[in-house]
C-alpha cells in the first residue's frame, strides 16, 4: 500500500476546511482501487478565525486528518514546508484550501505518477476571473524571471503538485529562510509532468493576496532565483562613464574653440540629478540582496509550531 501525503496550508479560511474534505473525499472511491491510503494535513498559518477548531472537528470525525498549528502567520511558503516536513507519505501533494485546485485531478496525477514521474504539476492556461492589472503584472514577472534566470518558472505555474518521496526530500534540503516554492521545484528538477487546466475561481472567504503582497513576493522570487539585477548595477556604471567620457571631449573642444566657459548649468543639474538617481537605484539593488543575506545569515527557524494534532 502506498500513502498519499495531502498538505493545505490554511489562513482564516474556517469555511474551506470542511469544504475541502467533502471535495477531497470523493475520491475515496478511487484511492479504494488504487490501494492508496491517505494523510490529510491541514497546516493552520496563524489563522484568527476557527479554522484550527474546524480541522479539529474532522480529525474526531476521520483519524486520517491531521492539524500542524503555527504560533502566528508565516505566511504561505512556510505554511508548505511545515506540511512538507510533517508529511510521511510517498507522495506528497500540496493544495490550496480554496478549492482552486480542484481535488478531481488527483486520480490523474496518481496515474502519472505511477508511469514513473518524479512530479506531477499544474497550471493555469487561462486567468478568467481575475482583476486584468493582477494579469498583466504576473504575465511581465513570468516574461522577466524567464530572461533574467536559469531556473525554470512556468507561466501560470500553480503550488499544486504531486511529488515524489524522493523529491520532497529534496525540496526539504533547501533550508533557506526567503522561500519561493515555484523557483525550487525548478531547482531541484525531476522528471516533471504538466497538466494544464481553466482557472476555478475561490469557493468561499476572499484572497489573502492583495497587489503589494504579491509585489514583495515577486521582488522574493527574483532576488531568490537571479543575480542579473546586481549585473545591471555594474552594466550603468559602465555606460555612464562612457556617457560622460563622450561629454568631456565634447566640452573641452567646444571650449578650446570658442571659449565661454561658464554655460551649462542647467544642464550639469540635470545631468548630476540623473546620475544620482542611477546611483540611488543601483544601491537599493545591491540593499535587496544584502537585506535577504541578512535575514539567512540569522538563521531563524522558518515556522513554530503551537500546536499538532
Ligand atoms: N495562505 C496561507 N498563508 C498566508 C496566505 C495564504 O497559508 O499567509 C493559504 C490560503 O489559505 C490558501 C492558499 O494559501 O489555501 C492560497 O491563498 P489564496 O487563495 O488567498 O491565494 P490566491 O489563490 O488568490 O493566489
Ligand atoms: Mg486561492
Amino acid at each position: 500500500m502506498k500513502l498519499l501525503s495531502v498538505i493545505v496550508p490554511c489562513y482564516n479560511e474556517e469555511e474551506n476546511v470542511p469544504f475541502f474534505y467533502e471535495e477531497f473525499i470523493k475520491n475515496e472511491a478511487f484511492f479504494k482501487e488504487k490501494e492508496i491510503e491517505w494523510e490529510l494535513v491541514y497546516v493552520d498559518d496563524g489563522s484568527k478565525d476557527g479554522t484550527a477548531l474546524e480541522a479539529k472537528k474532522l480529525h474526531q470525525k476521520d483519524g486520517r486528518v491531521h492539524l500542524l498549528s503555527f504560533s502566528r502567520n508565516f505566511g504561505k511558503e512556510a505554511a508548505m514546508y511545515a506540511g512538507l516536513n510533517r508529511a510521511k507519505g510517498d507522495y506528497v501533494v500540496l493544495m490550496d484550501a480554496d478549492l482552486q485546485d480542484p481535488p478531481s485531478l488527483l486520480p490523474e496525477m496518481l496515474s502519472y505518477m505511477e508511469q514513473g514521474y518524479d512530479s506531477v504539476a499544474t497550471r493555469r492556461v487561462s486567468r478568467k476571473g481575475e482583476p486584468p492589472i493582477r494579469s498583466f503584472f504576473a504575465r511581465m514577472f513570468y516574461r522577466l524571471m524567464k530572461r533574467i534566470s536559469k531556473t525554470e518558472i512556468m507561466d501560470g505555474a500553480r503550488d499544486y503538485r504531486m511529488m515524489t518521496r524522493q523529491m520532497v526530500d529534496a525540496i526539504l534540503e533547501m533550508k533557506e529562510y526567503n522561500r519561493f516554492t515555484k523557483g525550487i521545484f525548478g531547482w531541484v528538477g525531476f522528471q516533471t509532468k504538466w497538466l494544464e487546466y481553466e482557472n476555478v475561481e475561490r469557493k468561499k472567504g476572499e484572497t489573502k493576496w492583495n497587489f503589494w503582497k504579491l509585489l514583495l513576493y515577486s521582488i522574493e522570487g527574483i532576488t531568490a532565483f537571479s543575480t542579473v539585477p546586481l549585473s545591471f548595477a555594474a552594466v550603468m556604471g559602465v555606460l555612464f562613464c562612457v556617457l560622460a567620457f563622450i561629454l568631456i571631449l565634447f566640452i573641452v573642444i567646444r571650449t578650446l574653440i570658442f571659449g565661454d566657459p561658464v554655460s551649462g548649468w542647467p544642464s550639469l543639474v540635470c545631468i548630476i540629478s540623473l546620475i544620482s538617481g542611477v546611483q540611488l537605484f543601483c544601491l537599493g539593488i545591491v540593499g535587496q540582496y544584502l537585506a535577504k543575506t541578512y535575514m539567512e545569515v540569522k538563521k531563524r527557524p522558518i515556522y513554530l509550531l503551537k500546536e499538532e494534532v
